[in-house]
Order: C-alpha cells, then structure tokens, then sequence
C-alpha cells in the first residue's frame, strides 16, 4: 500500500514480524514468555503425574507449584532437575523425570511448544536428544528409562504420534487441557506485544 511501515518485529528488530514468529520464533520472548508458557504446560503434567502417584497437591492444577523433588515409596518424581552422568552428556535435563520402582523404570518427560510446521520434528529431535541421557540412567540406577515428548504448536497444534507417546505418562493427560494451556499462554502473548507501539 506504499505505506512505510517497518515490518520487523517490534521486539527484536530482526525477523518481519508475523503471527508464527511472535508465538514462537522471536529470541527475545524465548527466556521469559516462551518460558512461562512451557513451565505453565510442563507443570499440569507433573500435577497430574503427581496425582497418580497420590502426592499431595493443589487441588487445582493451576496453582500447582511443582516441587524440586516430590516421593513417597513408590516414586521419585525430579522437576527440572540436572542428571550428573560419568560420561558427558548434552541433555541432561529433561522437564520432569519418573521413577517407578515398582515398575522399575524412569520416564523423561520433556515439553516442547514449537511452531505449528515444526512439531512433528521437534518430537524426533526431543527422541533422539535424550538416547545418550537414556542410555547412562539405565546403567547407573538400572530402571528402563524412555523418553516421552510433549509437543503441542504454539496455536493448539497437535501431530498424530501425540497420543502414542503422552499415553505412557501416569495419570492420564488430557490433551485438550495441554492445548488449551498452551493457547492462552499464546494469547497472552499476541496480546501483550501487539498492545506495544
Ligand atoms: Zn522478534
């Protein structure tokens, strides 16, 4: 329309500011707005896990405060919790770790909220960023470790393989909960950096 109008993004100034990358592509938004959106989705599925395991919580997820350690005798739930390995490993700290001993084994649940055209690749990358982390678990407190992906796209988007992985987690998640976190924390966001001038 001829009109001069910057299209950069008001926030960094470095990419053209469309919907996808105010929800989930500006380096600015990441360390805060991005984060809170995926501690907010990360934390109902350690409540819910929590529940399972009948540890004492809220009674409504969104005031759950996830604790650093939560047990009884049955489980070791970790939130954000650094594994220190022998070998070296890149990823050593997924969003919530379980470990059943009566099931004798450990879940790595990490959560992603990538942009919509991503998601199904964030979950493979999410797959085989946590083999290394697997494989010395295994080894040093001998419980079957796999890793579960929780990816659901900034505007509600979740893949066909969603169900398969996020079924494993105890305490049956509920996916239109997950997406339903997940769109207001990006309404919140749009809201608030579209409100900026
Ligand atoms: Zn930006």
């Amino acid at each position: 329309m001829k009109l001069n109008i910057d299209p950069k993004c008001r926030i960094c100034q470095s990419f053209d500011e469309t919907i996808d990358h105010i929800v989930s592509g500006c380096k600015v938004l990441a360390p805060t707005e991005y984060t809170e959106r995926h501690n907010k989705t990360a934390s109902y599925s350690h409540w819910k896990v929590c529940k399972h395991y009948h540890i004492p919580t809220e009674d409504r997820w969104y005031n759950h405060k996830p604790e650093p350690l939560a047990e009884n005798e049955n489980v070791t739930i970790l939130w954000d919790f650094t594994v220190h390995t022998d070998k070296t490993i890149g990823a050593n700290r997924p969003d919530i770790i379980v470990k059943d001993f009566t099931k004798k084994s450990c879940l790595l649940i990490d959560v992603a909220i990538p942009s919509e055209r991503n998601t199904s690749k964030k979950i493979f990358e999410k797959l085989s960023k946590y083999k290394d982390l697997e494989i010395e678990i295994q080894k040093m407190w001998g419980l079957k470790t796999s890793t579960i992906p929780v990816v659901v796209g900034a505007l509600g988007l979740i893949g066909k393989e969603f169900e398969k992985y996020v079924q494993h987690i105890p305490g049956n998640i509920n996916a239109e909960q997950l997406q339903k976190t997940v769109l207001l924390g990006t309404a919140h966001i749009l809201r608030k950096v579209l409100s900026i001038n």
